[in-house]
């Protein structure tokens, strides 16, 4: 009899979104009458910017033209969305060639399929409070995981001791939950320590584009030594409200070698057998984001979402309780008040001021007794949000 992939047995189930959409539901239920103020999903909520809606129209229009059509696209990206990207680092000081770059469908996809690349035998490092996909593809993949937790003493922002030891290191930053951004000091250490034990950093630069403090490093490979132990896996959906049109790439370094084998070429083999590439539409609307006037529209709605965290933060400052995040990312990562449980305080919340968010406990152990708010909801609602929350917590 065939044998199933056993380790999936050993995945948590994963309650967290689960249980505050049934919460909320049952919430609803019994009070039909009541708004409920979502701050917990980290969906976008504005709608594509105009140059990229105008490259999509584009894009079908050349598939109607017998001379224009595109069949199948490269496995590893278009050329011209490809030099667009290599572009747009070139524009922060970071030289990539076009073929260090991989364009994908979202950097979760990319996330699970990458550990492709490495031993089964290999660990992986994961600095917890997480994104939960990177523990799910390690359990799946039956990995060691190393869970290295953080705090607000270190800022929620870990640094590898003498007793680190892991081949894969998952970096988030800025971070899903959190919002800490690692500064150049920080991500240095972590680059270092990559070089010298021979481990392989995968930095997820998801929200790289809500980095608006010009000294915190955007992309690892602003740093010395990030070329020959990092690949950089990157989306547009949080920076171009990308999450249902799906788009990502990753940033796979030529010099990156383990064992004699290159990580590059191993990549390009990898997608040329398992992808038969992204859609020609989806990659020229992409490209648009790359554009002059892409990136002037794309930062106006980033600057809905600051405002929004703003607003957020200045209640929070208000009430006097200690958060991270929000100034360089689209979340905001507090601490609940008098010593609550994160889902004794999600319940507090949407039953006293009908404030939905998401409990810290949820991305790891070391979460509980923090909350995550998104900043992606609309600004009315936010705004409502942060002043019944004030009313609420004040004093407290
Ligand atoms: N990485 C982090 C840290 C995220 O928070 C998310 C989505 O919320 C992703 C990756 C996934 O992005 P994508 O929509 O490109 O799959």
């Amino acid at each position: 009899m065939l044998t199933p992939n056993m380790h999936y047995a050993d995945l948590k189930d994963s309650y967290l979104f689960a249980g505050i959409a049934q919460k909320v539901k049952h919430y609803q239920q019994s009070h039909p009458d009541q708004h409920i103020y979502r701050m917990g999903i980290g969906d976008v909520s504005l709608p594509l910017c105009d140059a990229v809606i105008k490259a999509l129209h584009e894009g079908v229009e050349d598939q109607a033209d017998k001379e224009r059509f595109h069949g199948y696209m490269p496995e590893c990206g278009a050329d011209f969305l490809r030099q667009a990207i290599a572009g747009y680092y070139r524009g922060r000081g970071v030289a990539l060639a076009p073929d260090e770059v991989f364009v994908s469908s979202g950097a979760s996809d990319e996330l699970g399929d990458i550990l492709d690349l490495f031993d089964g035998s290999s660990s992986a490092l994961v600095i917890e409070p997480a994104y939960p996909a990177y523990v799910d593809a390690n359990v799946i993949a039956g990995r060691e995981i190393v869970h290295l937790a953080s705090g607000e003493e270190n800022g929620f922002l870990p640094l590898p001791d003498e007793h680190t030891v892991a081949d894969i290191l998952y970096i988030c930053s800025p971070n899903n939950p959190t919002g800490a951004v690692f500064d150049r000091e920080k991500l240095q250490a972590w680059v270092d320590f990559a070089n010298k034990n021979g481990s392989v950093i995968l930095f997820d630069a998801a929200y790289e584009a809500f980095i608006e403090e010009s000294d915190l490093p955007r992309s690892i490979f602003e740093l010395e030594g990030a070329r020959t132990c990092a690949i950089e896996i990157c989306s547009l959906s949080k920076t171009a409200g990308f999450t249902g049109t799906r788009l990502g790439y990753t940033v796979i370094p030529k010099e990156l070698t383990r064992c004699g084998m290159n990580l590059n070429a191993m990549w390009v083999r990898n997608r040329t057998t398992k992808t038969n590439g992204v859609s020609y539409i989806i990659q020229k609307g992409a490209a648009a984001v790359f554009t002059h006037a892409g990136q002037e529209q794309i930062r106006q709605n980033i600057k809905v979402y600051k405002n929004n965290a703003k607003v957020l933060m200045a209640a929070l400052d208000e009430v006097g309780i200690w958060y991270t995040g929000g100034k360089n990312a689209p979340y905001i990562w507090m601490k609940c008040p008098d010593g609550m449980g994160s889902w004794q305080f999600f319940d507090y919340l949407l039953n006293e001021i009908q404030v939905v968010g998401t409990p810290g406990e949820g991305f790891g152990a070391c979460g509980e007794g923090y909350f995550r708010f998104s900043t992606f909801g609309s600004p009315a609602d936010t705004r409502e949000a942060a002043r019944r929350l004030t009313d609420l917590l004040r004093g407290k």
